[in-house]
Formats: C-alpha cells, sequence, structure tokens
C-alpha cells in the first residue's frame, strides 16, 4: 500500500497521469509499468481460472486479446484522467468508437452525430446505415438541432469537442442536458482537446472516446484508443444491454459489454507493447497541450493579420464563432487549427515553400504537421459531402507541435512570402 493507493486520496491531473500505473501494484519495485508480453495467463487453482471466466475473481486475465497488465495499467490511466468509473483500451481510435456503435446500437435504432466528425467516423455512420439503424446528421452548434433530430427510437447522440478540421465546438452543456433529460447515451469524442484540456464528465457524457494515437501518445508512435465509462449513464434503463450483461454492479453493465462484444469478439485489442509507449508518451500530456496550444492560439492569431489569409479557424480565437464557449469549457483552444488562403491557386506553392512543418496527414505529434484538406483526407468524401461540412478547396490543417513559435511564425512569413 502506497500514498497512491487506488483507494487513496485524489491527487492533482498531472500527478495522478505520472503514478497511476503505481496505484495496482509494481512488480519488483519498477519504477515504470513492465510490458506484459504474454498471451496465456495460468493459475495455480483452478478455481480462478473458472473465477476469471465468470467474473468473480476480479482483475485477473484469461487471454490477451481481452486484456494484459499493461493494458490494464493505461486503461486505470485514463479513468484517472477522465475522472470516470473505468475504460476499455482498443487498437485505434477507430476500433473504440466501432466497438461503441456495435455493441450498444442494434437495427431499428436511431442515432444523432454531429455533422462535423472526423472523416473515418463519418464513412462508418455509412455501414452502420447499411446495417439498418437510422443516422441524422445535424449542426451540433446548438442543442435544439439535436432535439429537432429526436425520434422515439432515438438511443445515443454523437459529438466531437472540437471538429476536425473545421474547429466547430457543439453546444455541449445544452446536448448532455437533453440527453439526460431523454435517457440517451451520449458519446463524447474528445481527442483534439484530450482530458488535459476538458472533461467530458463535466457535461454530462456518458462515454468518452480518445483516439490515444494522437496527442495522449503524443510521439507519432504508437496507434490506440479508449473508451471510458464517466458512470453517469443509467445503464438499467437501456434496452440494448443483452441479458447476460444484466448482472452484477449495473454501473458495469456498459463496459462489460462493450469489454465482450466489442473487444473480445471484434479483437480490436491495443498490444501491450503499443499501451507502453502511450502510457509513457501521456506522462507529459499536460506539458505538451499546454505548449502547442500557446503556440497554436499566437500562430492562429498572426495568420488572421496576414493580407493572404481568408479565414483562420481556431476556438481560441475572439473571431470564431464559438470562442466563448471553448473559453468556458476548455482550458486552451487546443492545438489543432485550419486556414484558408485568399487564393487556393497558391496552395501547393504555400505548402512546398514551408520548411518546418511536416507535410503529412495525422494529429498531435511533437512536430508540427500540415495538410490541405479537399484533396487528401475528404478526397473520397466528394464535394457535395465537402461542402455539407464547410470544407473550402483552400482550407489548410495545421496540428502544432513542439516546435519554437517565434520559428513557426518566421516559416508561414517566408513561406507566403
Ligand atoms: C484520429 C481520430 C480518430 C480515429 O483515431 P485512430 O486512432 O486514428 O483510429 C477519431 N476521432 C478523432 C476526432 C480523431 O482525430
Amino acid at each position: 500500500m502506497t500514498a497512491f493507493d487506488k483507494q487513496g486520496p485524489r491527487t492533482g491531473p498531472s500527478t495522478d497521469n505520472v503514478h497511476a500505473d503505481r496505484r495496482f501494484g509494481v512488480e519488483h519495485g519498477a519504477i515504470h509499468k513492465p510490458i506484459h508480453t504474454s498471451v496465456q495467463y495460468g493459475f495455480e487453482r483452478v478455481e480462478d481460472l473458472i473465477g476469471v471466466f465468470q467474473g468473480t475473481v476480479k482483475g485477473g486475465y484469461n487471454y490477451a486479446r481481452q486484456g494484459t497488465p499493461t493494458t490494464a495499467a493505461l486503461e486505470a490511466k485514463l479513468t484517472q484522467l477522465e475522472q470516470g468509473l473505468g475504460t476499455i483500451s482498443f487498437a485505434t481510435g477507430m476500433a473504440a468508437i466501432s466497438a461503441v456503435f456495435l455493441t450498444l446500437l442494434r437495427k431499428g435504432d436511431h442515432i444523432i452525430s454531429s455533422r462535423y466528425v472526423f472523416g473515418n467516423t463519418n464513412s462508418l455512420l455509412g455501414t452502420l446505415e447499411d446495417l439498418g439503424v437510422e443516422v441524422s446528421k445535424v449542426d451540433a452548434g446548438s442543442a435544439s438541432a439535436v432535439e429537432a433530430a429526436l425520434r422515439p427510437n432515438t438511443r445515443m447522440v454523437f459529438v466531437e469537442t472540437v471538429a476536425n478540421p473545421g474547429t466547430q465546438v457543439p453546444d455541449l452543456v445544452g446536448i448532455g442536458a437533453l440527453c439526460q433529460a431523454r435517457g440517451l447515451v451520449y458519446v463524447v469524442d474528445n481527442t483534439i482537446t484530450s482530458p488535459a484540456l476538458f472533461l467530458p464528465r463535466s457535461v454530462g457524457a456518458s462515454l468518452v472516446i480518445n483516439s490515444l494515437t494522437k496527442t495522449i501518445a503524443g510521439h507519432g508512435d504508437a496507434l490506440g484508443g479508449a473508451v471510458t465509462d464517466t458512470g453517469l449513464f443509467d445503464w438499467q434503463a437501456f434496452p440494448n444491454i443483452f441479458a447476460a450483461y444484466r448482472k452484477g454492479d449495473a454501473r458495469q453493465w456498459g463496459l462489460q459489454q462493450i469489454r465482450k462484444k466489442g473487444l473480445r469478439d471484434m479483437g480490436g485489442t491495443l498490444s501491450s507493447d503499443a499501451a507502453h509507449r502511450i502510457s509513457v508518451g501521456a506522462e507529459t500530456l499536460p506539458l505538451r497541450v499546454r505548449q502547442a496550444s500557446a503556440t497554436a492560439l499566437a500562430l492562429a492569431g498572426w495568420l488572421q493579420a496576414h493580407p493572404k489569409v481568408a479565414a483562420v479557424h481556431y476556438p481560441g480565437l475572439e473571431s470564431h464563432p464559438h470562442h466563448a464557449r471553448a473559453a468556458e469549457l476548455f482550458k486552451a483552444g487546443s492545438w489543432l487549427l485550419s486556414f484558408e488562403l485568399r487564393d487556393p491557386a497558391d496552395l501547393v506553392q504555400v505548402l512546398n515553400r514551408l520548411q518546418l512543418p511536416i507535410k503529412a496527414t495525422g494529429l498531435g505529434d511533437t512536430r508540427t504537421l500540415i495538410i490541405p484538406v479537399a484533396p487528401t483526407i475528404f478526397w473520397e468524401a466528394g464535394p457535395a459531402v465537402r461542402a455539407e461540412m464547410g470544407i473550402a478547396d483552400g482550407l489548410i490543417r495545421l496540428s502544432v507541435g513542439l516546435e519554437d513559435e517565434a520559428d513557426l511564425i518566421a516559416d508561414f512569413a517566408q513561406a507566403l512570402g
């Protein structure tokens, strides 16, 4: 038992973050959690093997597709960071999102999603429709748009805290109140803000998604995703929990079903190696997010004043339509921004002149990454979806890294000419 035992007093989020691994006991006094590569887990007594299968022995392992001590340590850290009830890790953010949709929604159900979501999530919503789930996409900037889309069979609402690449911020508080009043599962994708800037449980989220690949791992060297249950949703009132999982503590029913039907059966398991990298990366999460957000704010302000830039989309700017909301809810405007050139014909030349930002897709790296949106990540979506999502041909997305602010601004100054 140490001061950081899981029953111990609550510490600050940065302290939680660096010590969470140790709360479940440390092998051989190792300061950092070892990487457990074993796929199978054996037992002295067959009663314990049976108990792990039947869920009566807590914290036991049987087969690594359902988790290892290394993924469990990361899950405990994420639960601390999100101040939740429990977390399930996955191989990618998309594996986490698909597990939530496919295990909690059934044919004939209805989901309302923000229209401004990650492109692959948008594509996945199309797959759900093919499977017989009704999908409505709304401008979630106001809760009344979500309310107007409600149907008797609505079960879930899905939003992202800051939309990529447009940076719209939904009416997170209003939608939370609506979901609570109607008994809807409120799923908030916290990837862009991360728990360093925002806790979705503060607006009543039921489930929080994080693509760990982005700023939580933070170094572009591991893929991962997670679902955290905030403990706020009443699973007893939710009709889609199978009889097999309506057992024991009702607060665990949602996670139980996602772990069995989503992780175990669908198999998008996070490897222990990736979990270890993500855990190490996450230790500096608050520091990195603070610095990258400050740089993003400075760069956004500088770009906005440049004559060749038509528009800058960044929630930290006062000119952003959702600035007041972002300032109230988030500790900073995040490291994601996008901007439009006045003349889209300059796009290729300006991007090729940049020396520091790396021309690449991806988000939340230590290096600044830059990409023209329409011809790349939103190419498959086609012009109609791009128009619906407000993605202009000259839109450029920037994931701000940890370079010195002055160097980035100097590079943009020479590239814009
Ligand atoms: C990247 C991203 C995802 C998907 O995460 P992967 O780890 O790449 O599968 C989901 N949501 C948002 C907001 C993202 O930026």
